[in-house]
């Protein structure tokens, strides 16, 4: 975005630029979740953080295909969002002196980012829905289908047995 002019003037602009976004923010947890494999204790949490970190891999190829579809330029723009979770992430989990607790605090840290892209791609499903390309909202459904599954997963290991052995 210009500091001068408002380049994003039209709905099918807004959708480009949010494809943009959610592709930086992709590649940025690609990077991320290798790292967050590697300090989980638990091993169920870790394998689903590198089960994660195949599934994002697609995420950035199918956003690539949608790009492509709809006729854009391939290209990331800065996402501070996810920049400032990845931050916080490596923050708290830097002040965490008990690795179960850390594992604790690495579901929190990876269901910020979850949640961050299931808000995302929800609304670029709709748009893309609206400018009549219910093609990329197919392609686009895929990856929020894999991101609710996701969070849902770090749901039921928390509850399941990390709080507790967290807590104990
Ligand atoms: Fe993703
Ligand atoms: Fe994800």
């Amino acid at each position: 975005m210009g500091l001068f002019t408002k380049d994003i003037k039209t709905m099918n602009d807004l959708f480009v630029h949010q494809l943009q976004d959610i592709y930086y923010a992709e590649k940025q947890l690609t990077k991320a979740l290798p790292k967050m494999a590697e300090k989980a204790a638990d091993k169920e949490l870790r394998q689903g953080f590198l089960k994660h970190l195949d599934e994002t891999k697609m995420h950035v190829q199918r956003l690539e295909q949608v790009f492509q579809m709809h006729g854009a330029e391939i290209k990331a723009v800065t996402c501070p969002a996810i920049d400032g979770i990845i931050k916080e992430a490596d923050e708290t989990a830097g002040d965490v002196a008990d690795k179960r607790v850390l594992d604790a605090a690495l579901i929190n840290a990876a269901q910020a980012a979850e949640h961050y892209e299931i808000a995302r791609y929800g609304s670029l499903i709709a748009w893309a829905k609206q400018l009549g390309r219910n093609d990329c909202a197919a392609i686009l459904q895929k990856t929020l289908d894999e991101e609710k599954a996701t969070d849902q997963k770090l749901t039921a290991l928390a509850e399941g047995k990390i709080n507790l052995k967290a807590a104990s």
